[in-house]
Order: structure tokens, then C-alpha cells, then sequence
């Protein structure tokens, strides 16, 4: 028996159903019936690809078998029966590997959640490290199909994901699901799980409005997601697939400083506020940050991100604060904060007669505004600020989360990351 990694990507539509993770539950399932699937892969790519249909999600299935031939035939027909090639934006790419994926591989796979890639490096680094490609129509699947091959040496800390699918006759319906067993999921399972529900606007999350296959995802610990799942209770399931995944994994963020921050990545920096914070036309709120060269960079909390954006608003210049998340139109989209410091004074002129004095022009100090009391004062007083933040972490909530977003009930227990 020998090892063949399967990498696909790029099968679904947005409009007419269909979902990578589906069809590589079914594909996994063709290749049960020969060989054994030791791994099942759901790994998010650069969430800031403009072409992606959703969650830019590539899936790869690691497989032991003595029928390497028949594990491509099965794929490269399932793909060809079950991918939306109709849809224009659909552009299909499976890749194979004997063995395990190389470093050089590996590094590709880092790079495609940090970075752009074009179709020619994925087909150079596929050549060079040994994994077989095959693309439909323009071909782009190849790009992601190649780095699903590699994750599984891309990463060191991953999550899981719970999905269970609905049969064809029912994409575009209702679901029917019991809404509240998702929030006994959460409660019974919780921080084993994570984003099952918005406890705070009793909303569940694990249920997706797009009209494909996936009847609900739960997030959590492999242990997590078991456990949660024996609580939830639907009408119809046809089948049930559990991913491991970088999601949840911060793996997209690269530290930086604001300088050098450029559109299509996603970071984690450090700056202190310089322009606070305003809520423009749509309610989205938005803030800057400099650098310590001197460099600003502007940070925005939008609409969707809900009552993260009250936290937002609470921001004052001079707080020093750690960002993370995308950057396009050179705006870093807040998926979580730092608070690392917070401006506990200010300096205000002085009060006199219980109001405060007025200048007494310029460079001549302050004087008392009560024409009976000629009391002066030569400079501003520091006074205290009452702060309704914290110097913690804050995030954006459940249903604004993006994939690979490291949520905080993760977050406090990685020992890569220092704890609030
Ligand atoms: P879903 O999550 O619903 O399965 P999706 O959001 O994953 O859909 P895809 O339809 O897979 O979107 O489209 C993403 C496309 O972007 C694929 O063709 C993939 O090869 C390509 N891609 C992925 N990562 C990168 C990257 N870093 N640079 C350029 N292209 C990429």
C-alpha cells in the first residue's frame, strides 16, 4: 500500500449549489469501496482572492492504496459528472502526489493563504515537486488543488469541521432543522466548539443561507465537534463528512509593521491610534493607525461586523493597539483587536468657579471665566479619563468571523500568542 495525496478545488457555483467539501465526501466515499482514507483535509486559501466563490476552500484526501491509478480515474470522474461547469466562475483543478508533500511544497501552501498565486507557479511548483495536475476550463483549480496537496506539512495546529449534506432533490429548500438543539450543542460543548451559535443575538451560525448541500457545519476539537453533533437534531441528512482544517488558525496573518502592509495580505499589526474613529454612511466605522515610522494605516470595523463596532468606537488617539485582519483598498478589515494600552489622562484647562477657565490669549495661560474671581493659571492640568474598554482582545462576532480566523476562545489558550 502506498500513499497518494488527491488535492480539488474550484467545483462550485455560488448560485446553483454544489460545494468542494461535498463532492470530496463523495468522492471519498468512491474510493472506500477500493482503498482507505486515512485524512480528509478542508484547507482555506488567501481569503482575499477576488475570484474565490465563497470561503476560498480547497479539500485534499490522503489515501492509502495499491490502486493509485483507479484513486485518479474515480476523481477526475466525479469532478467531471458533479463540477457546476456552467457557471463561468467555475474552473475546476484536481492534483495527485505519490507520497508526501515536499517542504518546497509545503511552503507553496503557507504562501497561497498569504499570497496571490498564478496558475503558472502552481503548475512550475507541481512539476518540480513531483504532483500531477489536471485543470478544466481556464484552469485556476490547479492553483488550489496543488496547495490542498501540501497542508498537510503546511501547517502545525489545526481544527475540525463537522458537516452534514443534504441530497441533491433538496439544494435551494428550507432546512429543516431544530434550531434549538444548535444552542444545547453550543452550551453542552463550548469552548470545545466555537461558533455554533451568537449567543448574544440568539442567532445559530452553524446553519448556512447559501442553497447547496450543506445543511450545517460545526467547528470545534475533533472530540468538540463529536459531541456537539450528538445534540443536534434535523429532518434529512444524506451524509456526514468531518474535516480536519486550518481554519479558526490565524494562519492567513503575517506580523507587520503598518508601512508594510500591501492589499491582497492579511496581518497582525501593532500601531497606536491616530485618527479615532468615525462612523461613516452604512455604518461602518473607521479608524487609523501609525506606525512606528511614521507610516498610517487605516483600519475599518464595516457593518457586518455589529456590535464590534461599539467597541470600535470607544477607541481614543494615543491608545496603543494590536490589528489583525485582510487589507484591500489599502484598509486593514478589523477581525480582531488588541488593546494593549489605553489613554488614561488628558490635558484640559483648568476648572475655576465650577466651570472651565477660558485662555487668556495666546501664550498667556487660562483665567477663571467668573468676572468676580481673578484667579489664572499658566498651563493645562492632566486629568483622569474614564474608559468604557479594556486593555484586551476584543473580536468581531460568530457570524462575521471569516474561516481562518483564530477565534479567542482559541486564541487564549496558543501558547504562540501572548494571552490578554
Ligand atoms: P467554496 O468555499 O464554496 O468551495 P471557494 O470560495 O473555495 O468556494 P473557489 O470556487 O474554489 O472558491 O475559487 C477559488 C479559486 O481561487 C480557485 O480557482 C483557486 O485555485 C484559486 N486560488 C486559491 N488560492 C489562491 C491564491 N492564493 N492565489 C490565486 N488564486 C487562488
Amino acid at each position: 500500500m502506498e500513499r497518494t495525496v488527491v488535492g480539488i478545488d474550484d467545483t462550485d457555483s455560488a448560485t446553483r449549489g454544489m460545494c468542494t467539501t461535498y463532492l470530496a465526501a463523495v468522492i471519498a466515499e468512491h474510493i472506500s469501496s477500493f482503498a482507505t482514507v486515512e485524512d480528509r483535509l478542508l484547507v482555506r486559501l488567501n481569503p482575499e482572492v477576488e475570484h474565490k466563490t465563497r470561503g476560498n476552500a480547497a479539500l485534499a484526501l490522503h489515501v492509502e492504496t495499491d490502486e493509485p491509478k483507479r484513486v485518479k480515474e474515480t476523481v477526475v470522474e466525479a469532478v467531471e459528472e458533479n463540477a457546476v461547469f456552467d457557471d463561468e466562475k467555475t474552473n475546476p483543478g484536481v492534483a495527485f502526489l505519490r507520497g508526501e508533500p515536499s517542504d518546497a511544497l509545503a511552503q507553496y501552501t503557507r504562501e497561497a493563504v498569504r499570497e496571490y498565486k498564478t496558475q503558472e507557479e502552481a503548475r512550475r511548483i507541481a512539476d518540480e515537486n513531483g504532483v500531477l495536475v489536471r485543470g478544466w476550463k481556464n484552469g485556476r483549480g490547479v492553483i488550489g488543488a496543488t496547495a490542498a496537496v501540501g497542508a498537510s506539512r503546511a501547517f502545525d495546529d489545526w481544527t475540525y469541521e463537522l458537516l452534514v449534506y443534504r441530497g441533491e432533490e433538496e439544494w435551494g429548500e428550507q432546512r429543516r432543522v431544530s434550531w434549538d438543539t444548535f444552542f444545547d450543542a453550543h452550551n453542552e460543548t463550548f469552548p470545545r466548539t466555537w461558533d455554533t451559535v451568537d449567543e448574544e443575538k440568539g442567532e445559530v451560525v452553524a446553519v448556512p443561507a447559501a442553497p447547496g448541500p450543506v445543511v450545517y457545519g460545526l467547528r470545534g476539537t475533533f472530540g468538540g465537534v463529536w459531541d456537539a453533533n450528538a445534540h443536534v437534531e434535523i429532518e434529512e441528512a444524506e451524509r456526514l463528512a468531518i474535516y480536519r482544517t486550518n481554519q479558526g488558525t490565524d494562519a492567513h496573518l503575517v506580523d507587520a509593521r503598518a508601512c508594510e502592509v500591501e492589499d491582497g495580505g492579511s496581518y497582525r499589526v501593532e500601531g497606536t491610534v491616530a485618527e479615532a474613529p468615525e462612523t461613516r454612511e452604512g455604518g461602518h466605522v473607521f479608524f487609523a493607525v501609525e506606525g512606528e515610522t511614521g507610516a498610517c494605516l487605516r483600519c475599518a470595523a464595516f457593518e457586518p461586523t455589529g456590535r464590534f463596532r461599539d467597541t470600535v468606537r470607544r477607541l481614543r488617539e494615543g491608545d496603543r493597539v494590536v490589528v489583525c485582519g485582510s487589507v484591500s483598498d489599502r484598509t486593514l478589515k478589523v477581525e480582531k483587536m488588541r488593546v494593549v494600552s489605553l489613554v488614561r489622562t488628558e490635558r484640559v484647562k483648568p476648572t475655576c468657579c465650577g466651570r472651565r477657565m477660558e485662555s487668556a490669549g495666546r501664550g498667556q495661560g487660562y483665567r477663571c471665566r467668573n468676572p468676580d474671581c481673578d484667579k489664572t493659571a499658566e498651563t493645562l492640568v492632566e486629568e483622569s479619563v474614564e474608559r468604557e474598554i479594556e486593555e484586551r482582545w476584543y473580536e468581531v462576532p460568530p457570524s462575521a468571523r471569516r474561516h481562518l480566523s483564530m477565534p479567542l476562545v482559541r486564541l487564549r489558550r496558543s501558547p504562540r500568542h501572548e494571552t490578554v
